[in-house]
């Protein structure tokens, strides 16, 4: 079920969180708005994934995906976060972040400590780079949905 609707892509602006404090566990996380979530299709499993992810008109990187539930919304609203395996130099809250989402890792799940938290998330990340450098996820990364149209999005990253 959670394959269904892969490779997925996806574009919108980056909003605010809910502060979960992901940047403070050095894993910052790209949210996007309401309507985008809304725009996905309702049936797609809660979990962990990995893909492609561009900033603007930037460089096509890595990425982790989670899909959630929002506790902002009393968790009957999903949210989706994308964590990019990249170092920025600076926040880009208000950019458009393009996406391909093209597998999956893993369900939702609780843990008993920041720390199982974080190494689990350090391995989900470990588990996405080796997926994506398979050729056939490598060539999504060339895919023309991330090569907009010149002018139509003004910040470089
Ligand atoms: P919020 O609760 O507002 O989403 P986070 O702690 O999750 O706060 O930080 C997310 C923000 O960090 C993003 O919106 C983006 O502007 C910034 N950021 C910097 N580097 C990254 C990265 N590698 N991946 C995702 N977001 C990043
Ligand atoms: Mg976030």
């Amino acid at each position: 079920a959670a394959m269904r609707h892969l490779p997925y892509f996806c574009r919108g602006e980056v909003v605010k969180g809910f502060g979960r404090g992901s940047k403070e566990l050095g894993i910052p996380t790209a949210n996007f708005s309401e309507q985008v979530v809304e725009s996905f299709p309702s049936d797609i499993s809660t979990g962990i994934y990995y893909g492609w992810a561009c900033v603007g008109n930037g460089d096509v990187h890595k990425m982790v995906l989670s899909i959630g539930w929002n506790p902002f919304y009393k968790n009957i609203k999903k949210s989706v976060e994308t964590h990019i395996i990249h170092t920025f130099k600076e926040d880009f809250y208000g950019e458009i972040l393009s996406i391909v989402i093209i597998g999956y890792i893993r369900p939702e799940k609780n843990f008993d400590s920041l720390e199982a938290l974080i190494s689990a998330i350090q391995e989900d990340i470990e588990e996405a780079k080796r997926q994506l450098d398979l050729p056939e996820h490598l060539k999504l990364k060339e895919d023309n949905f991330f090569h907009l149209p010149e002018g139509k999005i003004a910040n470089n990253h």
